[in-house]
């Protein structure tokens, strides 16, 4: 007698459970049957202008030519509409991260919809909550689904975003991105200072959107440490 279940099939890689057999390979597996080299956990983080989106998009490049399947994520870019743009031209169209938004629940229907999720790039990272990062940890644990974070460490008070707090946390690996961003003194730039009127500020909302452009009304500007505790903002470019 044949008893084809009629629940929904996933194609992620399979969760272990009683007589389950992936076939191909069999990896090993801890005490609990989980894999003991599964899915990580990654945050890569830097100043703005470091590279950190572009790193993200080549990322999902070099995974999607070793024929894995992703999705991008971005929360609140430079740009209008859902999409990873980067300084340096390259643009991806990607999923807007909400506050309603859950992480399982988005690779859940897109399984459902007979499409493979081996990972996830979540740019943009320091601004979702810390209830997606603890959802990332679940999707890596749970359903053994590669995620990779980028984002700023520090807010413009040089304060840890909450969310980053918690990727530092939680995390499998947290790597600061090699790019060398520099201040305009020639120190390596560590801190993003929001500038109002030409004066660095260090009170207001967490997230503002501004540019790095000298004639937006709020801007940002990557200091080094010394500058941005000091406050000065060097030569007008
Ligand atoms: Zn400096």
């Amino acid at each position: 007698m044949t008893d084809h279940a009629t629940s929904p099939t996933c194609l992620a890689r399979p969760l272990p459970g009683p007589g389950d057999s992936p076939g191909g390979c069999a990896a090993a597996r801890g005490v609990d049957g989980r894999p003991l080299h599964a899915a990580a956990l990654k945050f890569f983080w830097g100043p703005m202008d470091c590279g950190k989106s572009t790193m993200a998009l080549q990322m999902n490049y070099n995974h999607s030519r070793q024929g894995r399947r992703g999705l991008v994520t971005t929360r609140i870019d430079r740009s209008l509409g859902p999409q990873v743009t980067t300084r340096i031209g390259l643009a991806h169209e990607a999923i807007e991260v909400t506050d309603e938004l859950d992480l399982r629940a988005l690779v859940r229907d897109t399984w459902a919809e007979g499409v493979r999720v081996d990972y996830l790039i979540c740019d943009e990272a320091s601004f979702y909550s810390v209830e997606h990062v603890e959802q990332m940890a679940e999707l890596v644990d749970g359903y053994d689904v590669d995620v990779y974070a980028f984002g700023l460490a520090t807010d413009f008070r040089s304060c840890l975003f909450p969310a980053v707090q918690r990727l530092f946390e939680l995390a499998d690996e947290v790597a600061r991105i090699q790019v060398e961003v520099l201040c305009w003194c020639g120190r390596e730039g560590l801190l993003n200072a929001r500038v109002v009127d030409g004066r660095v500020v260090r009170e207001g909302a967490q997230v503002v959107i501004g540019d790095t452009v000298d004639t937006a009304e709020v801007r940002y500007q990557v200091l080094c440490r010394r500058h941005y505790r000091a406050g000065e903002l060097g030569p007008r470019r």
